[in-house]
């Protein structure tokens, strides 16, 4: 029985911040998504408040591992330069202070995700437009890369995998690794959509409109291989909820059935060949607020489910 696992031998850990919640004003990304997640986890999964873990601030010289010194002194600093205002988002201290605590969970997922040879659920995180020297689309800090960064530096890891299933490519990603080969970036996408294409090592461009099969065919068709040929040590699986059907800034035409079954290939990978994996919630901008939430939720879902799946094998 998962419930008589102890806490700290759970092959799961889930990571969330009451303080990811900042007040961007009125804005098509949905904040209040991050609490409702929590609460749905709670209410659907059997988990409790007291499981999620809050994370820290990542030093200033673990975000250096990824952004350039110009661009963090403008950013901590909440300065509105042409570094930052290339992001969509208003800029305070607030905000500075969410998305480096948003960084700091994608990393602490990930860490426990490795020590625990399972699974890390963040509850945040997933801002893959940051690129270096600047902020783009809602992202002003890249978590995606300061996690594998960070876990490279510290020898915990030496292979990664980015598995980027928002609807946007994952461009500020791609461009930070693009010459290194120790990690994989896969970005699956609608390919006429922002951003302006980078190339990742592996790009799947859908057309206009393209549904549950078609998405499902390409992911599965070319997820496996390239994933077994890589032998990452931590995948990292960027889940946004934005390629489904009634996305407002996304247009593909994915239902919750088919985003359903996108997690299982993804994680389902994973979990069949023992390695790590964290799922972050990434982009979501359903109509209805509720929807996205029902599509995150599903994700973790999952995540859990596997996680306790491998705690009975042991
Ligand atoms: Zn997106």
């Amino acid at each position: 029985m998962s419930a008589d696992v102890p806490h700290d031998s759970r092959r799961y850990v889930l990571v969330y911040s009451d303080r990811y919640v900042a007040d961007i004003g009125p804005h098509v990304f949905p904040v209040a998504k991050y609490p409702m997640v929590v609460a749905e986890l709670i209410h659907r999964c059997g988990v409790a408040r007291s499981e999620f873990m809050e994370p820290t601030a990542p030093t200033r010289e673990q975000l250096a591992l990824v952004h350039t010194t110009e661009y963090l002194d403008d950013f901590l600093s909440a300065r509105w330069t042409p570094r930052t205002a290339a992001s969509e988002m208003p800029l305070t201290r607030e905000i500075v202070d969410a998305y480096v605590l948003s960084a700091g969970g994608t990393l602490l997922a990930a860490r426990e995700a490795v020590r625990r040879r399972g699974f890390g659920i963040h509850i945040g995180g997933g801002f893959h437009h940051t690129f270096p020297d600047h902020a783009e689309g809602f992202c002003y800090l890249n978590d995606i890369a300061v996690a594998i960064r960070v876990l490279q530096h510290e020898g915990v890891i030496r292979r990664a995998a980015v598995v980027d299933c928002d609807v946007h490519q994952g461009n500020g990603t791609a461009r930070i690794f693009q010459h290194d080969s120790d990690v994989f970036t896969l970005s699956i996408h609608q390919y006429h959509n922002y951003p302006p294409k980078e190339k990742s090592d592996l790009d799947i461009g859908l057309r206009d409109g393209a549904g549950d099969e078609e998405y499902l065919v390409a992911l599965g068709e070319a997820l496996p291989a390239r994933l077994e040929a890589h032998r990452p040590d931590l995948v990292i699986y960027n889940a946004g909820a934005d390629p489904y059907e009634h996305d407002l800034l996304g247009g593909l035409a994915l239902t919750k059935k088919g985003l359903a079954r996108r997690d299982e290939l993804v994680i389902g990978w994973c979990a069949a060949h023992s390695v790590p994996i964290v799922s972050l919630l990434a982009g979501g901008y359903a109509a209805d607020t509720g929807d996205t939430v029902d599509i995150h939720v599903n994700t973790c879902q999952t995540m859990i489910e596997a996680a306790r799946r491998a705690e009975r094998v042991v």
